[in-house]
């Protein structure tokens, strides 16, 4: 299986000032929710991975968070693309759980659910933390230059702190062009050669 673990803050929708408490704040950054309909027409899963400690906090519930999860794959869906799944870690960050990035659980959690090879599983977004629990699970790793990493670009200096190896890309829609194999704009002609004869005697 083909499996891509996107971030979701910064990556699927424009960070703000705060959390995102209501589906009503969600919106999806342009393009990224049409590259994950191109990953899924190529084959690929892809499950999403989200620290989400106002839960914890008590700032917003479970049933908010899946009305914005919700609308997200509703979004998703009329583009022609799908969202397996959206695994998140609800502890805040004093509570030293085992799953929330840059701690490798979520995504350890994904890969055995998924049966893949940590390393055959590439691991998408804009945050370090989200890289750091990538590299953590010894993944394939891409930053896109979204959200907190929005004043980066695919050819400049990187901070410290991001994990080495990783590739670089503007946007989502970018990672997607380099993962995909180039698909030619046209069809190619079907065969014309004529089958070769059977059976017939050369006069
Ligand atoms: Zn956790």
């Amino acid at each position: 299986m083909k499996l891509v673990i996107l971030d979701r803050d910064g990556t699927l929708n424009p960070l703000g000032e705060d959390y995102i408490t209501s589906a009503d704040e969600w919106t999806a950054v342009p393009g990224a929710l049409e590259a994950i309909a191109r990953l899924n027409h190529a084959g690929w899963h892809v499950v999403v991975a989200t620290n989400q400690p106002g839960l914890g906090r008590g700032l917003f519930d479970v049933v908010a968070l899946n009305a914005i999860h919700a609308k997200m794959h509703r979004q998703v869906a009329a583009v022609g693309g799908r969202i397996d799944a959206v695994f998140y870690c609800p502890h805040a960050a004093d509570e030293e759980c085992t799953c929330r990035k840059p701690a490798p659980g979520l995504l350890e959690q994904i890969s055995d659910r998924y049966g893949v090879e940590r390393h055959d599983v590439q691991v998408v977004g804009s945050c370090v933390a989200h890289l750091q629990a990538g590299a953590a699970l010894g993944a394939q790793l891409h930053l896109v230059c979204t959200g907190q990493s929005a004043q980066l670009h695919p050819v400049g200096p990187l901070p410290a702190g991001l994990p080495p190896g990783l590739r670089v890309h503007a946007s989502l829609g970018d990672f997607v062009d380099q993962l995909l194999p180039a698909v030619p704009a046209t069809a190619p002609p079907l065969a014309a050669t004529p089958l070769p004869a059977v059976g017939g005697l050369a006069s």
